[in-house]
């Protein structure tokens, strides 16, 4: 999505934070952090025509969420395709949590769809001169969603196809569902990244239900679970923001790892999630030291052209496959091309940052050692945390490091806050990409080089 530069989100809702103030409540809780999103060119994955919403053209609003009050886009008048499309997917989302909860209490509040600069609409949580751009709200008092219909939806569509737009809306509800089973996630002392974890959380575990065919309108295909992950991946926390703000929604390994919780372990884990994850959360985590002692390693990193990056990466992964036990010959039948992962896009990956060439040479070598591309991203996963400071701590502890920097990355390429989160969506934006990949990574990162890197083979 390509949401207007500059533009400050506002979790609390233009208009509302004095009120959230005096309230001591989260008056609503939003699909985006309160920041400029982290934003990768170009569209998610692959487009997979499997990939759709099965609804009558002339359904309405009653036919699909019946009984639920609804504001559609144009006020009074018929349902635009993308209401119709954006109300399927919450009647498959009632349908996914009765089932869960044995029933359900619909939103009292309903649903609202509102177009960007709708002002003096005064719907749910929005306020008389409050506009809504780019986001979706879940309003805790009014007990209803807001999206934004006119810039939202179609973007997301556009960009992360049906399988985002169900993200998306899927994180809403689960704030809804949160709302009932865990009040107390929106008391003011509740950390907001782990109000927003169990919203990921709860997509992630309704994509899953979805991948298996327990929605009857949202029809997803090969690809659909990647492109579903990808909006969380787009929109999380840049690297500044602390693990107590209270707009903070989580890098983008934190979203992603709450995300996969939901779809591996189903609802039950997310409403588990809580104070351990203050201690998880990969938001800045990172500034490992670049060259000779006290060089900022962001600078370091910035003098070196792309092609030394990418070499410094390469050689960096050949010694750490070392380390842990995977280096010696290669078979050559492993890497065959239509195997092989793409070709590293060097444009993309700078602009994505720094870090993301040397990432996109990590997982070339980490194919060639391992073999298949689950175990390449998993192998750049474990890389990734081995150049972070917790990384080098991790296999200096395991005595498999020697010298005055014992297990330190070689090149040192250094490490800033925000480099794991580019090695996830430089993976994210690579052809036909599947979950399987994007959790191979997570998965790796989190548990280091031992035992995520067995896990990787
Ligand atoms: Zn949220």
């Amino acid at each position: 999505m390509a949401p207007s530069p500059g533009r400050q989100w506002s979790t609390a809702g233009p208009g509302r934070w004095l009120l959230a103030l005096l309230a001591v409540l989260v008056v609503v809780a939003a699909f985006l952090p309160g920041f400029v999103p982290q934003v990768a060119p170009g569209r998610a994955g692959t487009a997979d025509r499997a990939e759709r919403v099965d609804v009558s053209p002339g359904a309405t609003a009653e036919d699909l969420v019946p009984g639920v009050p609804f504001r559609g886009t144009v006020p009074g008048a018929a349902l635009t395709a993308d209401d119709r499309v954006v109300l399927a997917i919450l009647a498959d989302l009632q349908r996914f949590w009765t089932d869960e909860l044995g029933e359900l209490d619909t939103p009292t509040g309903g649903y609202a769809a509102v177009g960007v600069g709708a002002t003096g609409s005064d719907v749910l949580c929005l306020g008389g001169d409050d506009t809504i751009s780019f986001n979706a709200y879940y309003c805790h008092d009014e007990d209803g969603i807001v999206w934004d219909a006119t810039s939202l939806v179609p973007s997301l569509r556009a960009r992360s196809g049906d399988a985002g737009l169900a993200s998306a809306l899927a994180h809403e509800f689960g704030h809804a569902v949160q709302a009932r089973l865990r009040p107390e996630m929106f008391d003011r002392d509740t950390p907001t990244l782990i109000t927003e974890a169990q919203a990921d959380c709860a997509a992630g575990a309704f994509l899953a239900w979805a991948a298996e065919g327990g929605t009857e309108h949202l029809r997803l295909g090969q690809d659909s679970m990647a492109r579903a992950l990808t909006p969380v991946l787009d929109l999380a926390d840049p690297p500044g923001v602390d693990v107590l703000d209270p707009a903070a929604h989580g890098s983008a390994v934190d979203r992603a790892t709450a995300w996969l919780t939901g779809a591996r372990d189903g609802t039950a884990a997310c409403w588990e999630l809580g104070d351990e994850l203050l201690g998880r959360s990969t938001l800045n985590v990172g500034g490992g030291v670049a060259g000779d002692s006290g060089t900022d390693p962001a600078a370091a990193r910035s003098a070196r052209s792309s092609d030394e990056i990418i070499t410094a990466g390469t050689r960096s992964a050949a010694a750490f496959a070392d380390r842990v036990g995977l280096g010696g010959s290669v078979d050559a039948d492993r890497i065959a091309p239509e195997h092989a992962p793409g070709v590293p896009d060097v444009d993309t990956a700078r602009r994505i940052g720094t870090f993301a060439p040397a990432a996109a040479a990590v997982q070339r070598v980490g194919f060639e050692r391992i073999g298949s591309r689950p175990g390449a991203a998993c192998f750049l996963g474990a890389w990734t945390a081995w150049t972070t400071e917790s990384g080098w701590t991790l296999v200096s502890d395991a005595g498999l490091g020697s010298g005055a920097s014992p297990g330190r990355d070689p090149e040192q390429l250094g490490t800033v806050p925000g480099d794991a989160d580019q090695a996830l969506r430089l993976l994210s934006r690579e052809p036909g990409v599947r979950l399987t990949e994007l959790s191979g990574f997570v998965t790796g990162f989190q548990d280091g080089y031992d035992p995520g890197i067995r896990a990787c083979q």
